[in-house]
């Protein structure tokens, strides 16, 4: 009775000790960075288009999915990224540089809900059905699960856009595709939904047609925003990009693939 009772102790003891590594795993939000024009950590491979995934939250996020499929997927085997894990994708804009990688992640997990700008088209819609996934239409700012927003469908730009906001106890998160509704009104946006600061804006913030002035005029504005911490990639353009590091110096958070970021909650 008395080894019976010591062995009920020990696996309770076990399982308390499990529950406790759990949960302080979940104090965090992870970002991982899956695609990029650029790499990061070694073994991954960079491409035109973007893809990070969100963790630690409610649900696990995966936004945009890249370009090319095999290419998403061999950075997610890199970098230990259990597609089945996924609960839900959110993407940005109906351009193959980030809604090219779905089908083959849906070979992997279609058990999915697609968080998708409403105008996007039929096409589109049908894919996602036919794969057995769940189309959910975006268009007003809304909150996706506990802690995450979308900006909404972002329309007046050559394509409507949405961008995702994280809430952190540092502020705000913004992950952007490609800002093709441009960067300060994604930040803008943002701003208007919350009243938290923003802590950092990341993604690709599209202005290689842009001139030095002009970036310059755009990272002025970020500052008087209160953007604490920056990280321009994707289609920003490198001499865009450098012009963003020099500003922001320590507050430049360099991305690529197989960067991972973490917030606490
Ligand atoms: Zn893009
Ligand atoms: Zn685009």
């Amino acid at each position: 009775m008395k080894r019976l009772f010591l062995g009920l102790f020990g696996l309770m003891m076990i399982f308390s000790l499990l529950l406790g590594l759990f949960s302080s795993g979940t104090d965090q939000i992870k970002v991982t960075i899956l695609y990029d024009n650029y790499v990061y950590a070694e073994g991954t491979k960079s491409d035109w288009g973007y893809a990070c995934l969100i963790e630690g939250i409610e649900k696990t996020i995966l936004f945009d999915t890249g370009t090319k499929g095999e290419i998403l997927m061999h950075n997610m085997r890199q970098l230990d990224v259990d597609p089945q894990k996924v609960e839900m994708v959110v993407i940005s804009h109906e351009h193959g540089d980030h809604t090219g990688g779905l089908p083959a992640f849906f070979r992997e997990n279609s058990d999915v809900s697609v968080y998708h700008p409403a105008s996007f088209s039929e096409k589109f819609v049908q894919g996602v059905k036919m794969a057995g996934a769940i189309s959910i239409p975006v268009d007003e700012p809304v909150k996706l699960c506990e802690g995450v927003f979308s900006t909404g469908e972002m329309k007046g730009g050559p394509i409507e856009e949405q961008s995702l906001i994280l809430e952190t106890s540092q502020g705000l998160v913004v992950i952007t595709g490609c800002s093709h509704q441009g960067i300060v009104n994604i930040v803008r946006k943002a701003r208007a939904m919350s009243d938290k600061n923003i802590h950092i804006v990341f993604g690709g913030f599209h202005l290689l047609q842009h001139s030095d002035e002009a970036v310059n005029q755009i990272i002025a504005q970020f500052k008087e925003m209160g953007v604490v911490k920056c990280g321009a990639t994707h289609c920003t353009g490198d001499k865009q990009i450098a012009l963003f590091e020099k500003a922001y110096g320590p507050n430049f958070v360099q991305m690529g693939v197989g960067r991972v970021l973490a917030f606490p909650k």
